[in-house]
Formats: C-alpha cells, sequence, structure tokens
C-alpha cells in the first residue's frame, strides 16, 4: 500500500517521504521513533545543568543567521519554554534559518556548555514537534531536509496503524511466552504511541527480536538448503595419516584441540559436506587442527587445499605445514602405482609461482600426486583442477560466500568438499552467529600450556620511550631478541615502505645502534624477506624492525618484546594479533604501546589492550567501541538490515532468536506448518533465492 493513501500526504509531502525512504505504508511504520520525549519527566530550561546531555521541548523566539569571524555562516537561535530561555547555535548549517522561523515547536537534544555567562546548546539534535499532545512523544529520524515534522509523521502513523488493523504474527505463541515478547500489534502501536517509557522499552524489543529472528531464519534456512542440494564425502576417519601426525608432535595437544579435531572428524565422516567455523585466540594452535583435517583428506585418498588471504601468509603456511609434515615423515601410497610409497606432498601456488611451475602443479594435481596445495586466492582460478578435492581450509576472516562455494564444487569430482573456515583473531559471539550463522562452529578456549601471559604497558612520553628501549637493550643483553613494529602510514605500500625504512635509519643511529638490526617490509623481495627471517631465526639478528607484514604466522619463540609505534593507529584486534609474535616461548615477555594520543577512542583502545590478553574478550570491546557496522560489513546491506535490533545492545535477544530459529526450521524444514513466516521471510529475499530456499 502507498503511503499516499494517507490524509494529507500530497505531492510535496511525498516526495520529502520519499527522500527519506518511506515508499509504501509498510515503510513508513517501520520507521521507528529515534527517542522519546517523556513529558511526564520533562525538565525545563531553567533546570538545566552545565555539562549534561539534555532534551528539552520549547518554542522558537528568534533565529538569526551571521557570518563568524573565521568566515563560515552560523546560525543562532533563541528558544524558550515557559521556565527560560537557552541559545541554540548551529554552525555551518545554514538552512536552520529558515527551518526554525519564530514559533516553530521544538525540540532540541544536546549538551549543555556556557559560552559568555549564557547557557547554550552547540549544534543540537532538532526535532519538529509540531503540536502533538501525549505524555510522550516519539521523535523520528527525519531527512533534515525534506521539512517533515515529527508531529506529522506521528499523525501519519496512527492513521496506518488504524489502516493495517492487526498484524499478522508469525512467531509461535510457545516462544513468545518463553521470552516474555508481546504480540506484535501491540508492539507496532506501542512503539508508535506507547502510553509510558515502559512499554515503548517491550515494543522495542519484540520488534527487534523480530529482526534477528528474520535474519537467524535466513542463516538457518541457507545452511539448511545447502546441505539438502549437496552430495558429501565420507572420509575414512580411522585411517593412520592424521594419528601419526598428532604422534610426531613434541607435545601433546590441549583439551580444546582434541575437542576440535573431534568435531570437525565427526563432520568429515558424515554424509553431509562439513561447513565449520574455527575459532580460538592468536596462539591457540589452530594450524594443527586445520592440518590434522587436511590429513584426514589425503588419507582418504583425496587431495586438501589451504587458502589463506595473502601471499605472505600463504608461503609461511607452506613452510611451517612442510616442517609439520616432514618431521612427522608421512607417507601415502602412490595412486595407480600399486604397493609404492611415497612422502606426502605439500605444494604452493600463488601469484609469484612461474607459469612453467604451474604447468608441472596442474599436471600434478589432475593426476593425483599432489596430497596438499597451499596457497593464496588463486587456488579458486578456472586454471586449477583437482584430482578428488576432499578438504578445504579457509584461513581469513572475510566471508566465504555463495560464489565460492560453487566455485570450490566445480573443482571437485561432483561432490562437495568439507570446508573449515578460520578465523585470524576471534569476533564476538553474537557477531560470528550472523556473520557466519549459516556454519557449525568450533571454538578453541584454551591456549597450550606453558605460556606467561604478555605484559603490556602503554608507554607515553620521551622518559618512559626512552625506558621501553633500555628494556629492549637489557633482554638483548639476556640472549633473547625483539620486534619493533613501524608506524601505521595510509597510503601505497611504497609509502609505507619509505617510513619503515625511516624508522629503521632513526632507531639504527639513535636507540638501538649497539644491536644488530633487520628490516622487514612489503615491497622487498620475497627472497630478500625469506633472508631476514632466516637471519633472525637464526639470532644473527636481534631487533626485526617489521611493518605489519610480521602480523601473522611468524613464529620465532626467542622474540620477548615488542614496541609497537604510534600504536593507536592499529586496531584492537591488529594490536592484539602483532603482540601475539611475543610470549611464544618460555620467557616472560614484554608489549609496549608506544602513543601520545588524546582521543578517546584511541585511549579506550590502548587501555582494553592493556588490560587484557584475552582475544574474546577484547573482541567484545572492540564491538563496544565500533559498533556493528564494521563488524558485518557489506555483508548485511539489504531487506535484512537491522533497524532496532544492535548486535551490542541485544546480545541475549541474539542468543535467543538463533535458537529459536534453529528448532523452528529443525522441526519444520520448509515452513509447511509456519505459513505466515514463510510469507515474510520471502519478502525479505528475492526470488532466486527464494526458490533455493524453499525448494521442496
Ligand atoms: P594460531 O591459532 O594462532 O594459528 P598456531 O597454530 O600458529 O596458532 O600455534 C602457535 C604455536 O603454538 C605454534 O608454535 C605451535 O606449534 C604451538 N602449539 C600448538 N598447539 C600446541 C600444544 N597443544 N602444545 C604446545 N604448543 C602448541
Ligand atoms: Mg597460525
Amino acid at each position: 500500500m502507498n503511503v499516499d493513501v494517507l490524509n494529507g500526504v500530497g505531492p510535496k509531502r511525498l516526495a520529502g517521504l520519499h527522500e527519506m525512504g518511506i515508499d509504501t505504508v509498510l515503510d513508513l511504520l517501520t520507521h521507528y521513533p529515534r527517542r522519546y520525549l517523556d513529558r511526564t519527566n520533562q525538565v525545563s530550561i531553567r533546570e538545566l545543568e552545565v555539562g549534561a546531555e539534555a532534551l528539552i521541548l520549547a518554542t522558537v523566539k528568534r533565529s538569526e543567521s551571521r557570518k563568524t569571524r573565521q568566515g563560515p555562516m552560523m546560525v543562532e537561535v533563541d528558544v524558550f519554554d515557559g521556565s527560560g530561555y537557552l541559545k541554540a547555535t548551529f554552525f555551518k548549517q545554514p538552512w536552520r534559518a529558515k527551518q526554525l522561523p519564530a514559533g516553530t515547536e521544538v525540540a532540541l537534544f544536546g549538551r549543555i556548555t556556557v559560552f559568555k555567562g549564557n547557557r547554550q546548546m552547540t549544534n543540537p539534535v532538532v526535532d519538529l514537534v509540531g503540536k502533538r499532545t501525549g505524555k510522550i512523544v516519539p521523535l523520528y529520524p527525519q531527512s533534515e531536509k525534506s521539512g517533515l515534522t515529527t508531529w506529522e509523521l506521528g499523525e501519519w502513523m496512527q492513521e496506518a496503524l488504524q489502516r493495517a488493523g492487526e498484524f499478522a504474527d508469525p512467531v509461535p505463541e510457545i516462544h513468545l511466552d518463553q521470552l516474555d515478547l508481546i504480540h506484535r500489534t501491540v508492539a507496532m502501536r506501542n512503539i508508535h504511541e506507547p502510553e509510558s517509557m515502559g512499554a515503548a522499552q517491550q515494543a522495542r524489543r519484540r520488534l527487534a527480536f523480530d529482526e534477528l529472528l528474520r535474519l537467524q531464519m535466513l542463516l538457518v534456512l541457507r545452511k539448511r538448503a545447502v546441505e539438502r542440494d549437496s552430495v558429501g564425502i565420507q572420509h575414512n576417519v580411522n585411517g593412520t595419516l592424521a594419528v601419526q601426525f598428532i604422534a610426531s608432535l613434541s607435545f601433546s595437544l590441549t583439551a580444546a584441540q582434541l575437542r576440535a579435531n573431534a568435531e570437525i572428524a565427526a563432520d568429515l565422516a558424515g554424509p553431509l559436506p562439513m561447513h565449520r567455523l574455527l575459532q580460538g585466540d592468536v596462539g591457540a594452535g589452530k594450524t594443527l587442527v586445520a592440518v590434522n583435517a587436511m590429513l584426514i583428506g589425503v588419507q582418504s585418498g583425496h587431495q586438501a587445499a589451504l587458502m589463506a588471504p595473502t601471499e605472505v601468509l600463504a608461503e609461511q603456511h607452506y613452510a611451517g605445514i612442510r616442517e609439520l609434515l616432514s618431521n612427522a615423515q608421512l607417507t601415502v601410497s602412490h595412486r595407480g602405482g600399486l604397493f609404492t610409497e611415497r612422502p606426502v606432498s605439500v605444494k604452493l601456488l600463488t601469484n609469484r609461482t612461474t607459469a612453467s611451475e604451474r604447468r608441472v602443479l596442474s599436471a600434478g594435481l589432475l593426476n593425483g600426486s599432489v596430497d596438499i596445495l597451499i596457497g593464496t586466492h588463486a587456488l579458486l582460478g578456472d586454471l586449477v583442477e583437482f584430482a578428488s578435492l576432499g578438504v578445504v581450509v579457509i584461513d581469513e576472516q572475510h566471508r566465504f560466500g555463495v560464489e565460492q562455494r560453487a566455485a570450490l564444487k566445480a573443482k571437485g569430482d561432483g561432490r562437495d568438499p568439507d570446508v573449515l573456515v578460520m578465523t585470524a583473531t576471534p569476533i564476538p559471539r553474537t557477531a560470528a552467529m550472523t556473520v557466519y550463522g549459516d556454519l557449525d562452529s568450533t571454538v578453541l578456549d584454551e591456549l597450550p600450556p606453558g605460556r606467561t601471559p604478555i605484559e603490556t604497558h602503554w608507554v607515553r612520553g620521551e622518559l618512559e620511550v626512552a625506558a621501553a628501549y633500555a628494556h629492549i637493550r637489557d633482554e638483548i643483553a639476556a640472549g633473547r631478541q625483539a620486534y619493533v613494529v613501524c608506524p601505521l602510514v595510509e597510503g601505497s605500500e611504497k609509502i609505507q615502505a619509505r617510513s619503515a625504512t625511516e624508522t629503521f635509519e632513526e632507531l639504527s643511529g639513535g636507540e638501538l645502534h649497539a644491536v644488530r638490526l633487520g628490516l622487514l617490509h612489503g615491497q622487498m623481495p620475497s627472497k630478500e624477506k625469506e633472508a631476514v627471517m632466516a637471519e633472525f631465526r637464526a639470532k644473527k639478528i636481534d631487533v626485526l624492525v617489521a611493518t605489519t607484514v610480521i602480523e601473522v604466522g611468524v613464529d620465532v619463540p626467542n622474540a620477548t618484546v615488542m614496541v609497537i609505534i604510534d600504536a593507536d593507529r592499529f586496531g584492537i584486534a591488529q594490536l592484539h594479533q602483532l603482540r601475539g609474535r611475543v610470549g611464544r616461548g618460555a620467557h616472560k615477555s614484554y608489549c609496549y604501546l608506544l602513543s601520545d594520543t588524546t582521543t578517546a577512542d584511541g585511549e579506550a583502545r590502548l587501555t582494553a589492550v592493556e588490560a587484557s590478553t584475552d582475544g574474546f574478550e577484547l573482541a567484545e570491546v572492540d564491538l563496544e567501541l565500533r559498533g556493528e557496522g564494521t563488524i558485518l560489513g557489506t555483508r548485511q546491506k539489504g531487506k535484512t538490515d537491522l533497524k532496532l535490533a544492535s548486535l551490542r545492545r541485544d546480545k541475549a535477544l541474539v542468543v535467543e532468536a538463533r535458537r529459536v530459529a534453529i528448532a523452528i526450521v529443525a522441526d519444520d524444514p520448509a515452513l509447511d506448518r509456519h505459513e505466515e513466516l514463510a510469507e515474510e521471510m520471502k519478502l525479505f529475499v528475492d526470488d532466486d533465492e527464494a526458490a533455493f530456499l524453499f525448494k521442496s
């Protein structure tokens, strides 16, 4: 139903609504209030406290535009509420003069400051209220220039609610009862016309749940549809390769690693292809779990592939995994040639692989003489074909989507390989449920024993910086090694490399002139990089000055100190990941975060990293600070957007929504007995996806 059916919506208003993304009555009804003005609990201007945030309701008495001395236009508005006057000042918003003529009823939200002895608000949030009565006034997000008042929107809401009448409620009563959720019709009315703030809260909770449930239903249905349409490989989990590999290690696996291996083995043995997420903190030992899974594929007569996000990482995985396997001296029987044993063969494929190497590699992949292929996204290329791809490990945080699945499927013998996705650093549980909600999940929640927690200090000012470098010199004197991470600079890899070189030169002429320094950055040829890493490992270099190329995979247990310069330029996850390069051996390790930042955000990040070495805890802080947008990324853009629900504020509801979605789909996979829910889901996906999800 189009919004122009509503009273008073003519061409001009229609255009204003359209500008706000509202075309239908449903769009209007899901245009939820941004906040409420509680008149029963109204603060008068006279009572306003300086320094506090306040929401006031007042009438404009005078408004004036003028030029400031610096040039830009500013608008000053005096408002009065019967108890006193307040000045609102707007910078760089010249249109406010026209928006707020004398006589306008307006709600202002902002912080109270004092300027030349008068209380005022600078750039407050403005809502045009109009002559709305009622105890609680909903304030709607308005496209500032659309000229629509919150009062007009409120009027239309009332009419729209009346026209809509009863809303279908697709959530089974039993779940509503259990979660103490009100009915949708009541919620829709109370979010727009609440009798009390409590009623508005209840309404919000119900409607937020609906958004989360829709999203979880979609993820769970997608998972089920993929399973329904695919033919997996039943791997032989009782072979010898994986067992020999684990036995060859000089340590025993942690309980968490054993649990992960068991969960993965159960998937591999089963008829459905695995789609599993493996999460673990830095250093939790994800690599071994991945290798174990790949070897189960190999011992079952198939091949395995590991895909890394960057060339550096692919090369590091390649070197590390080759070493692990050669220590284990694993052999397989040569395909075709009966009774001949040969070592398990591991190959590398990146953009640096030459054409002639590629030809040899392709032949090996096709005739089955290559068992494990490690590489970058190049693995998904059209020219890469396997004899029988059985297990795929994806080491990256990026989303592994439907297209990649299709690309992989095309590489096998028609059956779907089992897929394990590893994240480099933990992400919060609710975010994992949402971003990776169509995968099963395994968490490595335990670090191998014998690690001493890294001591982290946020270092400010020259004296503290000097002390940090003095500590590096002491550790080197004691036989240890260190990293200095260069400041992150915006721009190209080239600029980053130049800045790293400058840092290197500065340190070699200053704080670290007496020690053996090495430099590592992304612009160096890989031969040179490898040489530097080899020297560092061999203790021929004491301090490695490096860019974030050392972020992942570098494993030198003798390194015990890390200095991160301009640490506030890095995100929490990146700092945590970088810090994970130390604390890998028996010696106590230290991390110094150098920064003179005074921004609230920078301070919050550094304080968090200083206070905790738990990646899961830090991930939660990161979500608090950055909001969910960065985590959800582009993936959630579209009709299933969360308007009310927040992964931050509504953690418990996310968990409940997932539980309910799983229960509903398990009980009624095609939603035959949940017609209203099925209809609603169809509104939120396109026809192709609906056909895919509901194909019987
Ligand atoms: P991440 O989870 O960060 O990928 P890795 O797999 O790289 O961690 O493992 C980090 C280090 O811990 C490696 O040197 C690895 O050999 C070692 N390691 C892994 N599991 C164990 C274990 N159970 N006991 C002792 N050391 C382990
Ligand atoms: Mg690793």
